[in-house]
């Protein structure tokens, strides 16, 4: 049996001969099913309105749904190819495009903690920071080069969205500070609250003075030569140039968590939740989004769109929030921990790549029909092939590629980086693909308890 590829060629240095050929909101994709246009939604800050606008495109243009990306943005797919135009008038109406789109809107790519300033986890709230970096970026003529695969990181200090490999990760201290660092937090240097955003971006055109001495193409910090990499030193040389004060973070700790799960999240008011769910496989209906506005204008008016395929709608009166959750359930998200849906993403595979080899979201939903979740703590990515657009960033996952011949299943991540081959060519049915799956977990938990009992 021969192997499926290792899950961790993705991860290996990447030489770049060309620009990046992102999609944006302007710069439209053509794919299998139609053309696809991706909305940089930074922070996944959304107002209601703006959401209304994002479903208006979508049944008007687009195939009636929305996709949440692996960043929190929102995707528009199955557009017509010289639907461009309106499509930009329609989004340039609301803030979901900048005065600097033409240059800027697919640079704008930032995550931060979804529920920052909403639970008590956090030790700041952090979304002033995000319109802070996106005003930075977008008045950045140096930064319209940045790639639309370059992202930023803006941390409450959980440690959730410094978990996904960002290129600038900034994380807040309780003690007024933030850590900010590109490729190692073992390099890290300390700002002000304050300065958090002209730093970040400080390290990200930092970045393109070495992209452009060693004479590359690279996309992101992790592609520069070794010879070039980003040095804490140098970077904090250039903070206090801008007046920006700055010291080594030495010693330095790094906090890890989660993205939220689906519920009630309660916060510091007694009498506001927040509202957090989950979309299956990142797909939802315009019905959905329209029902998730409703409830947001209903609340403080805004929405959160998370880098785990969820949407957290904020300052919902907590009186109404069980009959809120429960409209949504009704529509079909998930709304309470511990459903299938949780552990289990995919790539668009067919009919909408044209590299897929299996139509991976549907044979996805036949598994979790037939068997839940297949029996396993770790999380599944689907992908249609070798590429495994979207796997997660998790510490292990079940990885499930389609090939020619079947499914190829392996363990990766962690421990299991260079991808731990497990079966090949199983046939795309539920019942076998949900025997393998189960198999798969039920070894993987017993290493664990073996690993415990040693
Ligand atoms: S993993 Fe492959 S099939 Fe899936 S979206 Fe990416 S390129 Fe397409």
């Amino acid at each position: 049996m021969p192997p499926p590829s290792s899950a961790a060629s993705r991860d290996e240095p990447v030489i770049r001969d060309r620009g990046d050929a992102c999609p944006g909101a302007l710069r439209l994709h053509a794919a299998d099913d139609g053309h696809l246009a991706r909305i940089r939604i930074p922070g996944g800050l959304l107002t209601a309105d703006a959401a209304g606008v994002l479903a208006d495109a979508a049944d008007r243009l687009g195939d009636g749904h929305l996709d949440l990306t692996s960043r929190g943005n929102a995707q528009l797919r199955g557009l017509g190819a010289g639907c461009g135009g309106e499509l930009a008038a329609l989004l340039g109406a609301t803030a979901l495009l900048p005065a600097a789109a033409a240059t800027h809107e697919r640079v704008r790519n930032i995550v931060a903690s979804p529920l920052s300033g909403l639970d008590r986890q956090g030790r700041t709230d952090v979304t002033p920071w995000v319109g802070a970096l996106d005003r930075l970026l977008c008045a950045s003529p140096a930064a319209a080069a940045l790639s639309g695969r370059f992202l930023f990181a803006l941390d409450d200090g959980r440690g959730d969205v410094t978990s996904l490999a960002p290129d600038v990760s900034v994380h807040a201290l309780p003690t007024g500070t933030a850590v900010l660092w590109t490729h190692d937090d073992t390099d890290a240097v300390t700002v002000a609250h304050q300065d958090a955003p002209r730093a970040a971006l400080t390290a990200a055109e930092y970045f393109l003075d070495l992209v452009r001495e060693a004479g590359t193409k690279a996309w992101r910090v992790s592609e520069l030569p070794a010879e070039c990499r980003l040095e804490s030193a140098e970077l904090i040389n250039r903070l206090r140039a801008h007046g920006i004060s700055a010291e080594r973070a030495d010693g330095f700790a790094r906090r890890t968590a989660p993205g939220p799960g689906p519920g009630v999240v309660a916060g510091p008011d007694a009498d506001r939740v927040a509202l957090s769910v989950l979309a299956p496989l990142g797909r939802l209906t315009t019905g959905q989004w329209r029902l998730l506005a409703d409830v947001a204008a209903a609340a403080a008016g805004t929405l959160r769109l998370t880098p785990w395929r969820g949407i957290v709608v904020p300052g919902v009166d907590a009186a109404t929030a069980p009959d809120a959750l429960a409209r949504l359930a009704g529509a079909g998200l998930v709304t309470a921990p511990g459903g299938p849906w949780e552990n289990v993403t995919a790539c668009t595979g067919r009919p909408g790549c044209a590299k897929a080899l299996a139509d991976v979201r549907a044979d996805a939903r036949a598994v979790v029909a037939r068997a839940g979740a297949a029996g396993g703590a770790l999380p599944v990515h689907w992908s249609g092939c070798e590429r495994r657009c979207g796997h997660p960033r998790a510490a292990a996952w079940v990885d499930l590629v389609a090939g020619p011949r079947g499914y190829g299943l392996a363990l990766a991540g962690g421990d299991h980086g260079d991808g731990r081959a497990v079966r090949d060519g199983v046939p795309g049915t539920a019942t076998e693909l949900a025997a393998a799956l189960a198999a798969v977990q039920q070894t993987q938990q017993q290493t664990a308890t073996d690993v415990v009992k040693r």
